[in-house]
This record gives structure tokens, C-alpha cells and sequence, in this order.
């Protein structure tokens, strides 16, 4: 058993240099599997890619998702979702995403965002993967694409949860799954997300670094370039069984259960 992060960046280029470092101190730190965040074709190809090759000398240590992120659903055409297809049905691709809508940049119109979020939707249901889900600043319209989808699709995790109690009520209403990263560890998010974390079961809670992205702020040391790494996902663990008032092992076992399940791992 460990714990498994389900949302790392792996393929980043700040982890160029040192990615297979970076891979052995999380299992050093009792992370024992990662699934690459997929953003675009390309980088979910990459993962996939990288996953394959590495788990020829460590079978089970990485897998990776297969997907296309809101920023980069301007990019998307004629030829995307028979990629991803191609590209899910790789053996070490465990789910659809990430997907979904962000509306607090808009670097993709919104029209252009729903539409690819919901043919990827579509994608999973015809595959029968789960999805890794990315919503920002755009609840409404997102719970609305989810609703239609209800009964469709296998399963759902909405990654890097940072809404409000209603929200998440509508979440797990829905069956989804929640992703915690360590934006839960910053005091100055607010009480708002404190206690909505306070009310998530643990059957169906997930965990994520969000890797190189979201260093948890009360690390008691100092990290160079504030860079995120996936052997800090016990602190985040740590963080939410305080908020929880549970006991950190339990907890975790509990949580390993739900992301085997989920992902089929
Ligand atoms: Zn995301």
C-alpha cells in the first residue's frame, strides 16, 4: 500500500532534468503510483510514452491520462478525438482528461471549450475510462454538461477541488469524485474550502500534487524555485485527516482503495 498521486504534471519541463529523481524520492516518500496529467495530445502521448518505458524496469509506478485541458481546446480539430482514442486505449492510459472548463483565464472561447469538453465526455462513455476533470470559474456551465452526461459515463474525478460546500454537494449528488491538491494547505483560501474538505467521505476522496504547480504553502522547509514535487503528497494527506479529525493511516487506506477502484489499477 501508499499513497497515489493522481494528478502530477510529470512531463513539465521543469522536470527534465531530473524526472527519474523526482519519481524515486515520491516512492521513497511512500508514493507508490503516479498518473501523468495528459493536457493535449501531444503531452498525453509523451506520458504514455514515458509511463511505458519506465514501468519496464518498475511495472506499476506510472500511469497517465489521455486528454485535452480547456486552455487547449483552441487547438483541437478534425483529427483530436481519434488521437485520444488511439492514444486511451494505450495500456497504461487509465482515464479521459484532463477536460473540462476554465473560465478564470479564457484562453480558449467558452463555446470552443464545451464543445471538446463534451466530446470528450462522449469519448469516455464510448470507452468506458473514467474522466479527470478540470473545472475554474465555471461551476454553472460544467455541472450543467455533467448533469446531461449523468448515467453515461463510468466515473468521474473533479481534480483540484476548490469550490464551496454547494458545490461539492452537487458533486458527490452527481457520483463524482473528488481531487484534493495542496491548495487545501493555505490558510488564505478561506474557511469556504475548509469546510467543504471537513464534509467529503473518504470513499470518495482522491489525491493529487498537481505537480510542478501548487507547493503547499505550510511545507516546514523551504523548496527551491517553489518547485511542487510528488513526494510532498504525504503532507497533503497529513493536512486533511487534521481537517477531518481522522486518523492519517486510515484515512489513506481508504483513499488507496477508491483510486485502485476508480482507475482500474
Ligand atoms: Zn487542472
Amino acid at each position: 500500500m501508499g499513497l497515489i498521486d493522481i494528478g502530477c504534471n510529470l512531463m513539465h519541463s521543469s522536470f527534465d532534468k531530473d524526472r527519474k529523481a523526482v519519481i524515486q524520492n515520491a516512492i521513497n516518500a511512500g508514493v507508490s503510483s503516479l498518473i501523468i496529467t495528459g493536457t493535449g495530445e501531444k503531452s498525453s502521448a509523451q506520458a504514455l510514452t514515458f509511463a511505458a518505458q519506465y514501468n519496464e524496469s518498475f511495472p506499476g509506478t506510472l500511469y497517465a491520462t489521455a486528454g485535452v485541458h480547456p486552455h487547449e481546446a483552441r487547438f483541437c480539430g478534425d483529427g483530436t478525438i481519434s488521437a485520444l482514442k488511439e492514444l486511451a486505449q494505450e495500456h497504461r492510459a487509465v482515464a479521459i482528461g484532463e477536460c473540462g472548463l476554465d473560465y478564470n483565464r479564457d484562453f480558449s472561447p467558452r463555446n470552443i471549450q464545451r464543445k471538446w469538453f463534451e466530446k470528450q465526455i462522449e469519448l469516455a462513455a464510448e470507452l468506458w475510462l473514467p474522466l479527470f476533470l478540470h473545472e475554474r470559474d465555471a461551476s454553472e456551465d460544467f455541472i450543467a454538461i455533467l448533469k446531461n452526461s449523468a448515467g453515461k459515463i463510468k466515473g468521474a474525478v473533479v481534480h483540484c477541488f476548490t469550490g464551496n460546500e454547494s458545490e461539492l454537494d452537487i458533486y458527490l449528488a452527481l457520483g463524482c469524485y473528488i481531487g484534493l491538491t495542496g491548495w487545501i494547505c493555505d490558510e488564505r483560501r478561506g474557511t469556504h474550502l475548509i469546510n467543504a474538505v471537513k464534509k467529503i467521505p473518504g470513499d470518495r476522496l482522491m489525491l493529487e500534487t498537481d505537480a510542478p504547480f501548487i507547493l503547499p504553502r505550510d511545507l516546514p522547509f523551504k523548496v527551491k524555485n517553489r518547485r511542487n514535487e510528488p513526494r510532498y503528497l504525504p503532507h497533503i494527506a497529513n493536512a486533511i485527516a487534521r481537517f477531518q479529525g481522522k486518523e492519517e493511516d486510515r484515512l489513506a487506506a481508504e483513499i488507496f482503495e477508491n483510486t485502485k477502484r476508480f482507475f482500474g489499477i
